[in-house]
Protein backbone atom coordinates (compact mmCIF):
# COMPACT_ATOMS: atom_id res chain seq x y z
CA UNK A 1 0.00 0.00 0.00
CA UNK A 2 1.15 3.68 -1.18
CA UNK A 3 2.34 5.46 1.44
CA UNK A 4 0.77 9.41 0.75
CA UNK A 5 1.46 12.91 2.20
CA UNK A 6 -2.22 14.51 2.54
CA UNK A 7 -2.41 18.22 1.52
CA UNK A 8 -4.32 19.22 4.00
CA UNK A 9 -2.95 18.05 7.41
CA UNK A 10 0.73 17.57 6.19
CA UNK A 11 0.53 14.06 7.52
CA UNK A 12 1.88 10.95 6.09
CA UNK A 13 -0.78 8.36 5.75
CA UNK A 14 -1.72 4.87 4.07
CA UNK A 15 -5.25 6.17 3.07
CA UNK A 16 -4.94 9.55 1.01
CA UNK A 17 -7.01 9.48 -1.77
CA UNK A 18 -8.08 11.89 -4.44
CA UNK A 19 -11.05 14.65 -3.71
CA UNK A 20 -12.98 16.04 -6.49
CA UNK A 21 -14.80 18.17 -4.40
CA UNK A 22 -11.65 20.44 -3.20
CA UNK A 23 -9.32 18.43 -5.98
CA UNK A 24 -6.71 18.09 -3.15
CA UNK A 25 -5.17 14.41 -1.89
CA UNK A 26 -6.78 14.19 1.55
CA UNK A 27 -6.35 11.55 4.23
CA UNK A 28 -9.69 9.92 5.94
CA UNK A 29 -9.57 12.61 9.04
CA UNK A 30 -9.36 15.25 6.46
CA UNK A 31 -12.29 13.92 4.68
CA UNK A 32 -14.62 13.74 7.87
CA UNK A 33 -13.84 16.52 9.67
CA UNK A 34 -13.71 19.49 6.10
CA UNK A 35 -15.44 17.59 3.21
CA UNK A 36 -18.73 16.00 5.03
CA UNK A 37 -20.14 19.35 3.95
CA UNK A 38 -23.13 19.38 1.80
CA UNK A 39 -26.02 22.35 0.87
CA UNK A 40 -28.58 21.73 3.70
CA UNK A 41 -31.86 20.94 2.03
CA UNK A 42 -33.92 23.47 4.40
CA UNK A 43 -32.19 26.15 5.12
CA UNK A 44 -29.60 26.03 1.64
CA UNK A 45 -26.50 27.20 3.63
CA UNK A 46 -23.17 25.20 3.33
CA UNK A 47 -22.86 23.63 6.45
CA UNK A 48 -21.63 19.99 7.95
CA UNK A 49 -24.17 16.95 7.45
CA UNK A 50 -25.79 15.74 10.61
CA UNK A 51 -27.97 13.29 8.60
CA UNK A 52 -29.42 12.63 5.13
CA UNK A 53 -33.13 11.95 4.36
CA UNK A 54 -34.48 11.65 1.30
CA UNK A 55 -34.82 15.59 0.64
CA UNK A 56 -31.12 15.73 0.77
CA UNK A 57 -28.49 16.32 3.48
CA UNK A 58 -29.16 17.86 6.47
CA UNK A 59 -26.76 20.58 8.63
CA UNK A 60 -27.25 19.94 12.44
CA UNK A 61 -29.48 23.23 13.09
CA UNK A 62 -32.04 21.76 11.06
CA UNK A 63 -31.48 18.21 11.95
CA UNK A 64 -33.29 19.72 15.57
CA UNK A 65 -36.01 21.19 13.83
CA UNK A 66 -36.46 18.45 11.23
CA UNK A 67 -36.52 16.19 14.48
CA UNK A 68 -39.23 17.96 15.74
CA UNK A 69 -41.44 18.18 12.79
CA UNK A 70 -40.66 15.41 10.38
CA UNK A 71 -43.87 12.77 9.91
CA UNK A 72 -43.10 8.95 10.69
CA UNK A 73 -42.75 6.75 7.93
CA UNK A 74 -44.96 4.21 9.63
CA UNK A 75 -47.81 5.75 12.13
CA UNK A 76 -47.70 9.27 10.11
CA UNK A 77 -47.82 11.16 13.08
CA UNK A 78 -45.22 14.24 13.25
CA UNK A 79 -42.87 13.42 15.80
CA UNK A 80 -38.95 14.02 16.39
CA UNK A 81 -37.57 10.92 14.47
CA UNK A 82 -35.58 8.48 15.61
CA UNK A 83 -33.80 7.19 12.69
CA UNK A 84 -34.95 5.53 9.18
CA UNK A 85 -37.47 8.04 9.22
CA UNK A 86 -39.40 6.46 11.95
CA UNK A 87 -40.15 8.09 15.13
CA UNK A 88 -39.00 6.50 18.50
CA UNK A 89 -41.76 4.19 19.32
CA UNK A 90 -42.64 3.10 15.39
CA UNK A 91 -37.95 2.67 15.32
CA UNK A 92 -38.04 0.78 19.05
CA UNK A 93 -40.71 -1.84 17.56
CA UNK A 94 -39.08 -2.32 14.91
CA UNK A 95 -35.79 -2.69 16.48
CA UNK A 96 -37.51 -5.41 18.75
CA UNK A 97 -39.10 -7.40 16.05
CA UNK A 98 -35.59 -7.24 14.32
CA UNK A 99 -33.92 -8.83 17.31
CA UNK A 100 -37.02 -11.21 17.63
CA UNK A 101 -35.99 -12.61 14.44
CA UNK A 102 -33.12 -13.42 15.38
CA UNK A 103 -33.10 -14.15 18.83
CA UNK A 104 -36.09 -16.08 20.61
CA UNK A 105 -36.13 -14.56 23.88
CA UNK A 106 -37.81 -12.13 24.61
CA UNK A 107 -36.23 -8.44 24.72
CA UNK A 108 -36.62 -5.99 27.21
CA UNK A 109 -37.63 -2.52 26.36
CA UNK A 110 -34.86 -0.90 29.01
CA UNK A 111 -32.36 -2.87 26.95
CA UNK A 112 -32.92 -0.83 23.56
CA UNK A 113 -30.24 1.83 22.73
CA UNK A 114 -31.52 5.11 21.18
CA UNK A 115 -29.29 5.64 18.45
CA UNK A 116 -28.84 9.32 18.06
CA UNK A 117 -25.71 10.86 16.73
CA UNK A 118 -23.97 12.73 19.16
CA UNK A 119 -24.71 16.88 18.00
CA UNK A 120 -23.63 20.24 19.62
CA UNK A 121 -26.53 21.98 21.37
CA UNK A 122 -28.12 24.40 18.60
ZN1 LIG B 1 -5.15 14.88 6.36
ZN1 LIG C 1 -29.83 23.68 7.59
ZN1 LIG D 1 -44.27 6.31 14.19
Amino acid sequence: MAVEQCELCDKVKDRVHYNKKIEMRICRLCYNTEVCIAECAFCKREKRVALRIDAGPVCPCCYYRVRERYPCDECERVKAIQAHGLCPACYQRKEREKKKALVKEPILASSEVIAFPALPAP
